[in-house]
């Protein structure tokens, strides 16, 4: 049935009610052109960013910005055209060589966003009569793949490898298994050792989205894989963004010679749409080779996390077991979250509330994210700020 406007009314209010309206908070610039550290200005104010993915701090880098304006001179502002049409340019190509060399796979296919990687990948691998496995709290683009697969999903406890495993031997029919590396609302890790094994005895693909791992985690920022010392064998689809830890935007799927054409071929959200731009793929490239060889940004960055957790425990804030830059501050209800976070900007902090459907209901939270850019005073403000107002109760 058709949803008339009362009813869209509706909806809204039903929303609202719920605390669960979404409200965009406008970015007038970033402070300093990038030597002022994590810095927007929102509505005239500064306030220290804690809640970008831009741990490694490439995002504002001048080198990866002036990659940008020379290739858009050579190229053009936009691609033009889809990858398989006349859309794929130097730039596009050399990236895929670096991010397949970055990653230690043979091939990497680039995408013009995760979300769509995820449903391309999925919907590639797996189909009607066939099972996908998913974690619990996987990110959207993960199930919304499998669900438009028409493969049958089903989800297993956080994190809770055994049942993965009870699931992989029981059915004859698991295509596929797919889970975030990192988990990008609890910054904990997958466990991808246990996952890896049960997929290769029982000849299921192993996709492992690693958006927020990549850059940041392993030797050389190779991500939550490598870290876990999985090789491509035993992680045949490796999932990557490039508008977290690289800076930029897009992504990629890195696998095999023939995994990869296959996708190259049958991806539907590969085929059909247009190849980012040229000048993007031209910056990330720059980035990528910032984040492989600045070891220091990710020493930095989990300096911080020891920092912002020692401190946090020490003011008595109840953190999760999260060892990434990602440190969610579970309070419960929507309100309770929308409170901290617009008394955390009257303070000069950007902490964005996470509620649900993001979260599962009595989870809301704060997700803080923190960025090889902040300085310690930064952090132990923020803290300093989140003891005081967690303390003085709701509102
Ligand atoms: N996977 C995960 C785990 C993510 O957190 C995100 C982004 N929030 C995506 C995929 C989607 O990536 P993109 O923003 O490039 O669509």
């Amino acid at each position: 049935m058709r949803r008339e406007p009362e009813a869209l009314s509706a909806a809204l209010a039903g929303l609202a009610a719920a605390e669960r309206i979404r409200r965009r908070r406008v970015i007038e610039r970033v402070a300093g052109g990038g030597t002022e550290g994590a810095r927007v200005i929102v509505e005239g104010r500064a306030l220290v960013d804690f809640s970008s993915n831009d741990y490694l701090g490439l995002a504002r880098h001048p080198q990866v910005i002036a990659a940008l304006a020379p290739a858009a001179a050579a190229f053009g502002a936009g691609s033009g055209a889809a990858h398989l049409v006349s859309g794929h340019s130097a730039h596009h190509h050399a990236l895929e060589e670096e991010l397949a060399a970055f990653t230690g796979r043979e091939r990497a296919l680039l995408f013009s966003t995760g979300y769509m990687a995820n449903l391309g990948t999925i919907g590639a691998f797996a189909g009607r009569g066939e099972t996908v496995l998913e974690d619990r709290l996987n990110h959207a683009s993960l199930l919304d793949g499998a669900r438009l697969s028409g493969a049958r999903l089903l989800r297993y406890a956080h994190g809770d490898a055994a049942a993965a495993q009870r699931l992989l031997a029981e059915r004859g029919d698991v295509a596929l298994l797919a889970t975030d590396g990192v988990f990008s609302m609890d910054g904990d890790l997958a466990p991808l050792a246990a996952l890896a094994a049960p997929c290769e005895r029982a000849r299921a693909w192993l996709l492992v989205d690693d958006a927020h791992g990549l850059g940041v985690l392993g030797p050389g920022g190779r991500g939550s894989v490598a870290a876990a010392q999985l090789d491509a064998a035993a992680v045949p689809l490796l999932v990557g963004t490039l508008g977290k830890a690289f800076g930029t935007f897009g992504a990629f799927v890195a696998g095999g010679r023939d995994t990869i054409e296959f996708l190259l071929q049958q991806a539907r959200t590969y085929v059909y749409t247009t190849a980012l731009p040229p000048a993007v793929a031209a910056a990330t490239r720059v980035a990528l080779r910032l984040a492989a060889a600045e070891e220091w940004r990710r020493a930095r960055l989990l300096e911080l996390v020891a920092r912002f957790r020692a401190a946090a425990a020490a003011a008595g804030l109840a953190l999760t077991a999260s060892p990434t830059p990602i440190q969610p501050l579970i309070v419960g209800a929507p309100a309770t979250a929308l409170h901290l976070s617009a008394a955390l900007a009257e303070r000069g902090f950007w902490v964005t509330a996470i509620r649900p459907p993001t979260v599962p209901d009595g989870t809301a939270r704060l997700r803080i994210t923190l960025s090889a850019l902040h300085r310690d005073v930064e952090v132990d403000a923020l803290v300093d700020a989140l003891a005081e107002l967690v303390a003085a109760g709701p509102h």
